[in-house]
């Protein structure tokens, strides 16, 4: 392998196994809109949904429209959904690039209806219903009066009606339960006005590992596909984590007894020992905090984290480890030897959710695909017509796509 100053190795068979998973949490019959947001949660959107879409996945769903651009730029032809919704600037970009979007506002409906006639196309809407969430989504008892005129819109397309878990548990929490009733009692009046309601969706990756997964016929994973669950879940054990992050070392230094390390001087060699210096800081996306009890993996051992953690580098003290070398690799997340560091530990020790964590890996950390030769998902071939627009999803594939070499 082509070790970096700091790389993100994506292991594309993770994915397929935890999108296997998720297939059967949700039901064979279920379509999965793989969420794909914030560069796949740091994990590299492009490379996530080519191998996602030969998995099987149905669709697609993203945060803005810039980044469903890229997808589709990409060549990636099925649907894309903005989960949230788009400033007026962006409309013209999704029309044009058959993006749906969600919907929770009369004055946007008719903005996108007028705007559809002038381009001569339909705009394809999710009614967003908030049944808890309280952000963004349009109460049920407006909501039924905004999907009449959905229908009556002839350039407007209705295709699906959502919901979103307020709840991070899903429907072990029984604000989870409470939002699925609040939304089924939407759909039964909802069905009164269309029987069509297009694609209806309420699960999260909690909300599937908590059996509300096959209730409704899609459901929007994101965190569980890139292998992290809540440990409160059961089968988050099954999942493979995604990312692996890893440095190499590049500079070894012997230190006396009381020696400060780093910004402040916050830590002193409480005896003699050896300070590994690794290029990668939180402007890479290791979290300033994580200096509070975080380690690293190198040759199989921990090891732990001292001093401050700096915009460009990160210090270890590596005693412990004998005849160490510059250049070796230093894992920060991910598996070396018998060990292995999640993001969820390295989170707890930053003080925050992993999600923060995927999402914050910087520009300036490759991404290196891995895996992805074999489909994991079984009895869910993806249609004919995507594949033949890709010519080919390894890892050798999605790195050159990238601009980098394996
Ligand atoms: C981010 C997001 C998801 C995915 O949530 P996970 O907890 O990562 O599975 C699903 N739906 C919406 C609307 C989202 O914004």
């Amino acid at each position: 392998m082509d070790a970096k100053r700091v790389w993100a190795e994506i292991n594309l068979d993770a994915l397929g196994h935890n999108l296997a998973s998720i297939r059967q949490a949700a039901g064979a019959g279920v379509r999965i809109m793989l969420v794909v947001k914030a560069d796949a949660y740091g994990h590299g959107s492009v490379g996530i949904a080519h191998h996602a879409v030969r998995c099987g996945i149905g669709a697609l769903g993203v945060g803005t429209s810039a980044e469903a651009l890229e997808l589709r730029h990409a060549g990636i032809r099925v649907p894309i959904l903005v989960l949230g919704t788009v400033v007026d600037e962006e409309l013209r970009d999704c029309l044009g690039y058959d993006i749906h979007l969600g919907l929770h506002a009369g004055d946007r409906a008719r903005t996108l209806a007028e705007l559809a006639g002038r381009m001569n196309c339909k705009a394809k809407v999710h009614l967003n219903v908030d049944t808890g969430m309280g952000r963004l989504g349009i109460p049920p008892a407006r909501a039924l009066s905004l999907l009449e005129e959905i229908h009556a819109t002839p350039q407007l397309e209705l295709a699906g009606v959502m919901t979103h878990l307020a709840a991070t548990d899903g429907a072990q929490d029984p604000q989870g339960m409470l939002q699925s009733a609040v939304f089924d009692r939407f759909l039964a009046a909802a069905r009164t006005v269309t029987e069509d309601l297009g694609w209806v969706h309420l699960a999260n990756s909690a909300g599937i590992f908590t059996g509300l997964g096959d209730r409704y016929g899609t459901v929007r994973p994101g965190l569980a596909a890139y292998g992290v669950l809540p440990d409160s879940i059961d089968h988050a054990q099954e999942l493979r984590p995604v990312m692996g992050l890893r440095s190499q070392i590049v500079f070894l230094k012997d230190v006396p007894k009381g020696t400060p390390v780093g910004y402040a001087s916050t830590w002193k060699a409480p005896e003699a020992t050896r300070i590994a210096t690794l290029p990668i800081g939180y402007a890479d996306g290791l979290p300033w905090r994580a200096a509070e009890g975080g380690e690293v993996l190198i040759r199989g051992q921990r090891a732990p984290i001292v001093g401050r953690i700096s915009m460009d580098y990160t210090t270890v003290d590596v005693g412990h480890i004998r005849d160490i070398q510059v250049g070796e690799i230093a894992t920060l997340v991910g598996s070396d030897g018998g060990q292995s560091i999640s993001l969820a530990e390295l989170a707890n020790h930053a003080g925050t959710i992993p999600y923060e964590i995927s999402c914050s890996i910087g520009r300036r950390v490759s991404q290196l695909f891995v895996g992805g030769e074999q489909i994991a998902v079984p009895g869910q071939p993806a249609p004919l017509a995507t594949i033949a627009n890709i010519p080919s999803v390894s890892a050798s594939a999605a790195n050159a796509r990238a601009g980098r070499g394996v």
